[in-house]
């Protein structure tokens, strides 16, 4: 586990509960081979916005000697700083920052949030007092107007709009998201870091007919309720098949009607940098 965060806004989903980001066991991440495996029916050499090997020699990095420092409190800027500390410690991250290659090439015109973190990293390689998270803060309104004004905010919503701009980074030299491939868009560094893939799968209760559908994620949001006293539990509770029924009935396209049917989530492909958002709604 690279750190906790207590979430703690007031106004955003992850209210209440606590963040975590965790490093997963290597084994239980799928060589992005099958990545080519599942588009070679199309015979066409896919190639990878960043090699996916170079990402492995990041994540097995022995020689990783970054020791956190302090950020200063510049006022309701905790939700923040949080993050900013697991982001810099996680080490993928810190190395692929640590190498400035993306700076050396950047198109950014103004203030770029790659650069910053770059410059952050840098200044935790010497030792010294606490460092400030105000010029984030400060641009990061340019991005999102309603953060960073000085007023309490979430720390998960921080997070993904963090880890959302880093990605759309990776991919404005290409021309921005609309313009690059859905799938070579899952092949840039962040995308390898924290993204995964979780899959629903949906059985009509009348036919039998079972339909699949997989949303690229970035983080895990898991409930906490009811029986669910750990992580485990959290995760078993997560991936428990649900019955969809009364108000709930599932739209069956073979029966042509609204139908009961069985959902159950599964992670299908995990990320190699798991984040997992608690919420407690009790
Ligand atoms: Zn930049
Ligand atoms: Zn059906």
């Amino acid at each position: 586990m690279v750190g906790a965060i207590p979430a703690q806004g007031t106004n955003g989903a992850a209210s209440g509960g606590i963040m975590e980001m965790m490093c997963l066991k290597k084994s239980t991440k799928p060589a992005r081979s099958s990545f080519s495996a599942l588009c070679g029916a199309r015979r066409k050499k896919i190639k990878m916005l960043f090699p996916y090997e170079e990402f492995v020699k990041f994540f097995q990095c022995e020689a990783f000697d970054l020791s956190p420092r302090g950020l200063l409190n510049i006022g309701n800027s905790c939700y923040a700083n949080a993050v900013l500390q697991c982001l810099t410690c996680t080490k993928p991250l810190s190395i692929y920052l640590l190498r400035q290659s993306h700076s050396r090439a950047c198109y950014g015109k103004d203030w770029c949030l790659m650069c910053e973190l770059e410059q952050h990293v840098m200044l935790l390689r010497e030792s010294g007092g606490p460092l400030s998270s105000s010029r984030i803060l400060s641009h990061i309104r340019s991005i999102n107007c309603q953060m960073g004004d000085g007023s309490q905010e979430d720390a998960h919503e921080f997070l993904r709009l963090l880890v959302a701009s880093m990605q759309s980074i990776c991919l404005e030299r290409l021309g921005g998201e609309h313009k690059v491939d859905p799938r070579l868009q899952e092949t840039t560094f962040i995308q390898h870091t924290f993204g995964g893939r979780l899959r629903s799968k949906v059985k009509c209760l009348r036919c039998f007919h079972e339909s699949e559908r997989y949303e690229n994620i970035m983080d895990l949001t898991l409930e906490i309720y009811g029986w669910v006293e750990s992580l485990e539990d959290a995760l078993t509770q997560f991936t428990t098949p649900e019955d969809l029924d009364g108000e709930n009935m599932y739209r069956c396209g073979r029966c042509a009607g609204y139908v009961r049917a069985r959902k159950q989530l599964c992670i299908d492909e995990a990320p190699n940098i798991l984040t997992i958002v608690l919420k407690r709604f009790q």
